[in-house]
């Protein structure tokens, strides 16, 4: 174990931080979010920053997360102090919601593109956009759609930007949302899904917010095009990632969800998968096809020890 993957101006600068995530509080997850096996393989020690986390995969279904992983009031004050700092940090440039803007800009219009033929041809009328921090994506979409649009987040600082810019919001996580009755036409999860606590409760409370002839868009980070991009396991691990999806167990989840995928889309990052949805009914025994899984661990063996 060790820090090869990490170049050494970058482990300097994250080190300059301060954080030791050795001493944060953490909880050990015993069941899969997706499948409830409590079997599971260790993956990774080590993070992205040089953090010592462990991500482990799920036997049976492949669902790849963090465990032990920080607790809500540990994430918070992660969120709140060290998110930001760290990602400059390990990206060697200033970025803060100012900085983000542009990105979250660009991002909200290809989103809107690819929403654009199933919306034109619905009356759409309320969008819930969950972890949607300053708004951007929320505007963009009542601009070119003509809809009221909620912005839900937990960073207080960020919703500030979403009112000013005249959008209603809620502070705080979908997993403790109480919608009180309320249902919207769409529901948006960006960039969102791989930061959540509870990935299947949360897609299942949105499941019963969303208006039956409802549309969702939800988009992944696909763990296995990060690692293969970073040629590392270890790299392509992050503590503000609880969970590290591929389109297998993204789509298994979807569906014991109760969502049907509509269509699928690979952004031209060629990291983000993005899928819209309509609901249907739940398939709570949705499984990868264990050949599936079988060449997940396969490839991880040969992304760690294949020489290059
Ligand atoms: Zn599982």
């Amino acid at each position: 174990m060790g820090f090869t993957h990490i170049p050494d101006d970058r482990l300097q600068r994250i080190f300059a931080l301060g954080y030791d995530y050795s001493v944060q509080p953490k909880e050990r997850i015993h069941l899969c979010n997706l499948c409830g096996a409590t079997e599971h393989t260790q993956l990774a020690h080590i993070d992205r920053y040089g953090y010592e986390a462990t991500a482990v995969a799920c036997s049976v279904c492949g669902l790849t997360f963090l465990n032990p992983v920080m607790s809500g009031e540990a994430y918070a004050d992660f969120y709140t102090k060290i998110y930001r700092p760290l990602v400059s940090a390990y990206h060697g440039r200033l970025i803060d919601v100012d900085t983000i803007q542009d990105e979250q800009m660009a991002y909200a219009e290809v989103l809107a593109e690819f929403l654009r033929p199933w919306l034109d041809s619905r009356k759409s009328n309320t969008l819930l956009d969950v972890g949607g921090s300053t708004g951007v994506v929320a505007r963009e979409l009542v601009k070119t759609f003509s809809i009221n649009a909620v912005v839900l987040d937990p960073a207080a600082d960020e919703l500030k930007s979403a009112v000013g810019a005249g959008l209603e919001v809620i502070p705080g996580f979908i997993e403790q949302y109480d919608p009180m009755g309320r249902e919207y036409d769409l529901v948006t999860l960006c960039q969102t899904i791989d930061h959540l606590s509870d990935a299947l409760g949360s897609l299942r409370k949105i499941h019963n917010l969303l208006k039956q002839e409802g549309l969702f868009f939800v988009d992944i980070v696909d763990f296995r095009a990060a690692y293969l991009r970073q040629g590392s396991i270890e790299g392509a691990i992050k503590i503000d990632h609880p969970y590290y999806f591929t389109e297998d167990t993204a789509e298994v989840m979807l569906s014991r969800a109760g969502f049907k995928v509509l269509q699928k889309n690979y952004f031209s990052d060629n990291l983000h998968v993005g899928y819209i949805c309509s609901k249907k009914g739940i398939d709570s025994t949705a499984l990868p096809d264990t050949t599936f899984v079988r060449e997940y661990f396969r490839e991880i063996r040969y992304i760690q020890n294949a020489r290059r």
